[in-house]
């Protein structure tokens, strides 16, 4: 089971860490992981975990839980009533109980940086324009300037940094330190240790604890800001979900919400309006603008019969349609379900991350303590040393480090959503980016896979009327693309009763009509070697047709010839993929005669036919021998490909087995996403590379700024500044890289 939660009060990457210790030690929980730019737990666990023991878990360790609004969405808002028993203030409806959580905690985040503000500025005039030690001096001395810095940092110190205590008492709690530990230790330390040089006529540090602590918040603040953007594209997707239906009651019309529609109702839509649910027409025609599911954006005819998908526009004609699909079913549920469940799986260099994190804080206190040290023995006031190491503690946060991963690749997985690939993690952005190997599926991946029969050839002595018919009445029973191409060839002729019927995969199909059994199939399928009849079955294969040969014991009485023909995309996606440095292949249940001559058309050099569904999975494995391997597929039989594959790509026409499977869906079905999605991967990883370059970089310039290398040259109220705001612009520069991802073209 899989349970998701929404957090809040997490202030720092290692607040994660405590909550997701918290949750793997709950009974039942097998999996837990905290993502703290989506402020979301996953937890994956069994009966013995209940939704409340997990929300328990995560308030024990002293931070918010609530069911998460989005996977969860009946949780949030029960049938008909809104936010039933939620106290949702004015102006903020629509917004499911968890964004409101976490909107109330920036609005306190906001208020708190402004009270610091407020405060800590006149504090930083007065020291440095006001007193005789100031950076700038203006000869005027303010009376009793000690005393005003005192009442100006308590609020800072006490009011607005409060959130760190919270965080503090909560990791000593779980007998740990985390960021806001090192910040309130080293504040507090400057506060307590100006208060007794007040009244012992030492240095005072007032307005540098407090300086910091807006800086912090400052650094937060806009963390905060910048995050809700990256996950824009998921937020898009659900405020799509239309809000009524029009459902027909006999003659009568009734405007219901959404929630209420059942499976099976009659919905009218009219021009203009969104299609509520998933659904099959049932009398109309029209044009539908797909674009926001599929990526795709030209307008698709629908008539009668033809399946429409929920949130998609209706644009010129009135549709009744019959809801298939409803509820959290409908495809964009699906998409948005499976969009949350990709951004919390983590990409394994999100590990390099949490692995620094967790050293981070033992070593910022070392690197602390080690700077007291060094300033004293070189011969500095202890006022002076314990600042330079209250600086070091406050300065150190990684928070950078652990945004780095996570924001872009809810850009990344978003942006693909957008456009019509649906990344299933993190984690597949990734592998994808390693891939070298691509190997296509034939039917219904590289051609469209609704073939049409071209050739009815009768050997023995029937006409090809009634060669047709006995093979269509046996394939009505199959599901075979090239089945229903037969069946429909044989339209409005009257089939036999058949008895007996077998499929084998990979092979064919047989059956008896009468008291003759019938064999319908390729070579393998047959009971008989085929004879003189080989060269005119080779023929019709070497023009790229799929050629099944119609026998009754070893008689051959003749052969059915259907093409399928090849995407226009599909050359133009293999020509991009070479020149990204790929190497494609095509693997196929089908002859090698016809395999070949469809690689040909495409451009594909590299060719497996006769592949039996159940070794196609081998020879992914075989591939892998040489490098990273993608497998694109559309139908069951690939299913198990698609899994061995590194990275199995789905079509989205596909079969929801092969759906499931893949790590990629294309929800166009137009290859050349394929290196798009590569494209996609690559600059998603590198942008999870800079992030974590420039993480280091600031983190790491501002730890010596800190310790006090620049004092002998700036003076004492410079660096603490440009340490202060080094640190809040890194958590700003690596959200705002993340989100220019949205402006790349792919
Ligand atoms: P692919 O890998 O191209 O999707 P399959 O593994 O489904 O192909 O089928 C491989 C071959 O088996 C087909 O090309 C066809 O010759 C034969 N075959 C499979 N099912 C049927 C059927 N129902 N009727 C006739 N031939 C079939
Ligand atoms: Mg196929």
């Amino acid at each position: 089971m899989k349970t998701t939660l929404s957090i809040a009060g997490m202030h720092c990457a290692s607040c994660a860490n405590t909550i997701t210790k918290a949750l793997k030690k709950t009974k039942g929980v097998t999996d837990a992981n905290v993502n703290f730019a989506m402020k979301k737990a996953t937890i994956e666990h069994d009966d013995a975990a209940t939704e409340e023991q997990l929300i328990k878990a995560v308030t024990d360790t002293g931070y918010q839980a609530m069911p998460d609004a989005m996977t969860g969405m009946k949780h949030d808002m029960p049938r008909g009533t809104s936010h039933q028993g939620m106290q949702m203030p004015a102006g903020h409806e629509g917004m499911s109980p968890s964004e409101h959580l976490h909107h109330q905690e920036s609005e306190k985040l906001t208020r708190r940086l402004v009270v610091s503000a407020i405060f800590a500025i006149p504090a930083l005039i007065i020291a440095m324009l006001f007193m005789d030690d100031g950076l700038l001096f203006t000869g005027i001395e303010l009376p009793y300037a000690p005393w005003i810095l005192l009442l100006l940092a308590t609020p800072v110190q006490f009011y607005a940094a409060f959130d760190f205590y919270k965080g503090t008492w909560i990791a000593l709690k779980n007998k740990s330190a985390n960021m806001d530990s090192l910040i309130v230790v080293g504040t507090l330390a400057a506060y307590f240790y100006s208060v007794y040089a007040l009244f012992t006529g030492g240095q005072q540090y007032f307005e540098i604890a407090a300086i910091l602590i807006t800086f912090v918040l400052l650094g937060k603040v806009l963390e905060a800001r910048a995050t809700s953007k990256t996950n824009a594209a998921i937020r898009t997707l659900m405020e799509l979900a239309p809000k009524q239906a029009t459902v027909l009651r006999g003659k009568r019309e009734v405007k219901i919400s959404v929630d209420e529609v059942q499976q099976g109702d009659l919905l009218l839509v009219r021009p203009g309006e969104k299609i509520p649910v998933d659904g099959v027409i049932t009398s109309g025609e029209s044009s539908i603008d797909e674009s926001m599911v599929t990526g795709e954006s030209l307008p698709v005819d629908k008539k009668k019969g033809d399946t429409v998908i929920g949130a998609t526009i209706n644009k010129n004609g009135t549709l009744t349609i019959k809801a298939t699909k409803v509820g959290t079913d409908t495809t964009l549920a699906h998409i948005i379900r499976l969009i949350q469940d990709a951004q919390g799986r983590k990409a394994p260099i999100e590990r390099f991350a949490d692995t620094i994190s967790s050293f981070f804080v033992p070593a910022v206190i070392v690197i602390a303590v080690l700077t007291f040290i060094t300033w004293m023995l070189l011969g500095s006031a202890f006022s002076f040393a314990l600042i330079a190491a209250v600086l070091v503690l406050v300065i150190a946060c990684p928070c950078a480090l652990g945004l780095a991963t996570p924001t872009a690749i809810m850009v990344g997985t978003g942006k693909g959503a957008q456009i019509g690939i649906l990344i299933k993690g993190g984690d597949i952005l990734e592998t994808t980016h390693k891939v070298r190997h691509i190997l296509f599926d034939k039917t219904g991946t590289i051609t469209k896979g609704t073939p049409d029969v071209t050739d009815v050839v009768p050997i023995a002595d029937l006409t090809e009327k009634e060669l047709l018919r006995i093979t269509a009445s046996i394939e009505h029973a199959s599901e075979h693309p090239i089945a229903q191409a037969i069946v429909r060839k044989a339209k409005g002729m009257t089939l036999a009763k058949i008895s007996g019927f077998k499929a084998t995969s990979g092979k064919g199909v047989e059956a008896s009509i009468g008291k003759k059994h019938y064999h319908i199939g390729n070579r393998a399928q047959l009971n008989t070697t085929l004879g003189e009849v080989e060269p005119k079955m080779r023929a019709l294969e070497e023009q790229g047709k799929t050629v099944v040969v119609l026998a009754h014991g070893k008689t051959v009485l003749g052969l059915v010839a259907v093409a399928d023909t090849v995407k226009e995309t599909s050359r133009e996606a293999i020509e991009e993929l070479k020149k990204l440095g790929m190497t494609v292949h095509m693997i196929t249940g089908d002859n090698e005669h016809t395999a070949k001559a469809i690689a040909g058309q495409v451009g594909i050099e590299s060719v497996f036919a006769n592949v039996l569904p159940e070794h196609k999975a081998e020879k992914v494995k075989e591939l892998q021998q040489q490098g990273s391997v993608a497998m694109i597929g559309d139908g069951i039989n690939d299913a198990p490909a698609l899994a061995q594959a590194d990275v199995g790509i789905a079509m989205g026409s596909g079969t929801d087995v092969a759906m499931e499977t893949g790590d990629i869906v294309l929800m166009k079905n137009d290859l050349r996403d394929i290196p798009r999605a590569i494209a996609l991967s690559r600059a998603t990883m590198a942008k999870v590379k800079q992030n974590m370059f420039w993480a280091l970089f600031y983190n790491t310039l501002g730890i010596p700024i800190a310790a006090g290398v620049l004092y002998p040259f700036t003076g004492w109220l410079l660096s603490p500044l440009i340490a202060g705001a080094a640190m809040a612009l890194s958590s700003v520069s690596v959200v705002t890289n993340s989100l220019l991802l949205r402006y790349k073209k792919i």
